[in-house]
């Protein structure tokens, strides 16, 4: 950070084209890291010149524009036309990918051996890992039991640091998450090998659609406003 303000695109009042980051000709806004953080933002142009890292960017880039049709247009309105589970296909096969990690909450077993038929029928060999591997019990990281969900009785910790190494043993090549909690996510990132992307994020009470709660924040979710105790 080059000043004391922290970056604050999220409050940007500038319009699209205004952007300093959408348009070379466009303005700054308050807190605007593109122009605060230009040694940042170098030293990222210089990661990208890793060839790897230069390729994985350029496909997912490539793979960004594929999903929208009819571009040659002019004038052009976005028009997208692919669901995540087949962007996610795309890219892999575009990667060379053939090994792939489907790394599941328990909670969406149903969901995850259906995503696995998908991912063979596409042809890729998928290793599948449960958030419930090892049997380990929550009492290892110091859960006591008035703090289990089922209090009384044995309950298996979540543990994506065995899912990640389990997946880094079986060299997957690329993984694919699929409703792990918040913080269980953070640690399989932490400690997976390979990239690894977000096919749905768990969410208990909106049918996984975290942002319904976001998009009813000014009407049934306006609670969500206020600062609440724990
Ligand atoms: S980079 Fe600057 S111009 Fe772009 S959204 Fe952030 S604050 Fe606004």
């Amino acid at each position: 950070m080059e000043n004391n303000k922290l970056a604050d695109c999220a409050d940007c009042g500038l319009s699209r084209n205004e952007r300093i980051c959408m348009n070379p000709q466009g303005r700054a806004s308050k807190g605007c890291p593109t122009a605060s953080e230009k040694k940042e933002i170098e030293k990222a142009k210089s990661i990208y010149e890793n060839p790897d890292i230069k390729e994985f960017a350029r496909q997912a880039s490539l793979q960004e524009s594929q999903c929208y049709s009819g571009r040659d247009k002019k004038p052009y309105t976005m028009r997208p036309t692919k669901p995540r589970i087949q962007e996610i296909c795309e890219f892999a096969q575009k990667m060379n990918y053939t090994r792939l990690g489907l790394i599941f909450c328990v909670g969406m077993a149903r969901e995850a051996k259906m995503v696995s038929a998908i991912l063979s029928k596409q042809g890729f060999e998928v290793v599948s890992i449960v958030c419930k591997v090892g049997c380990v019990p929550k009492e290892e990281i110091g859960i006591k039991e008035e703090e289990k969900i089922f209090i009384g009785q044995h309950e298996t910790m979540c543990n994506p640091i065995a899912q990640a190494l389990i997946a880094n043993n079986e060299k997957t090549q690329f993984n694919i998450l699929l409703g792990l909690c918040v913080g269980h996510d953070s640690l399989f990132f932490k400690f997976a090998d390979a990239p690894t992307t977000v096919l749905a994020v768990k969410d208990r009470v909106t049918g996984h659609n975290p942002l319904a709660a976001i998009y009813t924040s000014g009407s049934y979710y306006a609670w969500l406003n206020q600062k609440t105790d724990k």
